[in-house]
């Protein structure tokens, strides 16, 4: 039989590791169809990864179905491997009961490391559509371990859609989007470079600008009108750090104005004698029933982390004043990528007059 390949779509066979045409078709080497899961079927085809990667692919599943009986174990810790090593292409729990079989079989398989090559697909049909302009973007490149040398791909996204894709902000918040763990000598490094991250619910814009970054993993200052079609009032922020870049998440998702933080921050270091420039972090909000909101910061010294407590209900009518003072300056704000940190509120109360008094 002459399989006509013009068009088809390459997938690979999830079940049995080898090639097949259609992510949802029957697999011509076992027979078997989709994994039930259209995202992962999808995952695995060349609209986002090389033949050659998909072979690749293979090569893991095979190597798990040598050493296991059971095709549900080999499948759980197919996924848990990519969602582990290469979490960009799918990221997904090990459902409960498989948990001990799977972390077993994987802990005896020496399994292939896989080159990413992203499909020649990617990238095509870019900013014809709103769709395709604000999608998360996620290309491969191979980066090397400064401990033992060893290379292995490591995803970078150059735009960040955390409305779309909420599953990102954690990989965010935990730092893990800018971490590469080596899977030959496990020493970790965190991989320097641009994204765009944007929250069109909220909506605000943070441009993330690591200094280190390689010239191939920077991004050119986005203008203030590419949200235009989405909403006029986004705010737009600029940050030098992951860190950064996951604290701005958690102050808007908290549903807070990030110059009232950053206000907050700076009057803590005036009230305990903490350095300006100290890194310090606003990490969550709890509420009680009788003391009503607390603010938790995380001070990081070279001693250790420290978390420090703001009580927030009890200074909200002296911080709502203050905010009202800084009002015109906000206004002025709008368009563009400003970097609110401690510095920026220190010159806003210099140009204000009320340097003097930090005392809530
Ligand atoms: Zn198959
Ligand atoms: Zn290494």
């Amino acid at each position: 039989m002459v399989i006509e390949r013009k068009n088809m779509t390459i997938a690979l066979c999830i079940n049995c590791g080898k090639m097949k045409f259609g992510a949802l078709l029957p697999c011509q080497e076992c027979g078997c169809g989709s994994t039930g899961n259209s995202e992962l079927d999808i995952a695995f085809t060349d609209h986002f990864l090389s033949e050659e990667t998909l072979q690749g692919f293979g090569k893991v599943i095979q190597c798990l179905r040598k050493n296991t009986k059971d095709e549900s174990v080999a499948f759980g810790a197919f996924i848990k491997h990519v969602s582990e090593n290469y979490p960009a292409i799918i990221l997904s729990e090990t459902p409960r009961q498989y948990r001990t079989a799977v972390s077993a079989l994987l802990e005896h398989t020496n399994l292939p490391e896989v080159m990413i090559v992203d499909s020649p697909r990617i990238g095509a049909g870019i900013d014809t559509s709103p769709e395709e302009k604000y999608t998360s973007r996620v290309r491969h490149y191979p980066i090397q371990c400064e401990f033992c040398g060893h290379v292995q791909s490591f995803a970078i996204w150059s735009q960040i859609n955390g409305s779309f894709d909420a599953w990102i902000n954690e990989m965010i918040v935990s730092g893990r989007l800018f971490m590469n763990k080596c899977r030959r000598c496990r020493y970790q490094q965190v991989v320097p470079y641009h994204t765009l991250y944007m929250n069109i619910e909220k909506p605000f814009a943070v441009w993330l600008r690591m200094p280190e970054s390689r010239n191939e993993f920077k991004i050119c200052v986005p203008s203030y009108d590419y949200f235009s079609e989405l909403r006029t009032d986004f705010i737009f922020r600029a940050v030098s750090s992951p860190s950064e870049l996951a604290e701005k998440i958690k102050i808007f998702l908290d549903g807070y104005d990030d110059i009232l933080i950053e206000f907050i921050k700076t009057c803590l270091c005036f009230q305990r004698g903490i350095d300006l420039v100290q890194p310090l972090y606003y990490v969550k909000t709890t509420r009680k029933i009788f003391s009503g909101k607390s603010m938790t910061f995380m001070l990081l010294d070279p001693s250790g982390e420290y978390e420090i407590r703001y009580p927030f209900t009890s200074q909200k009518s002296k911080l709502a004043h203050i905010m009202k003072m800084i009002q015109p300056i906000l206004c002025k704000l709008t368009t563009d990528w400003h970097t609110i940190d401690r510095d920026f509120v220190m010159q806003m109360l210099q140009n204000l007059g009320i340097i003097t008094r930090l005392d809530i």
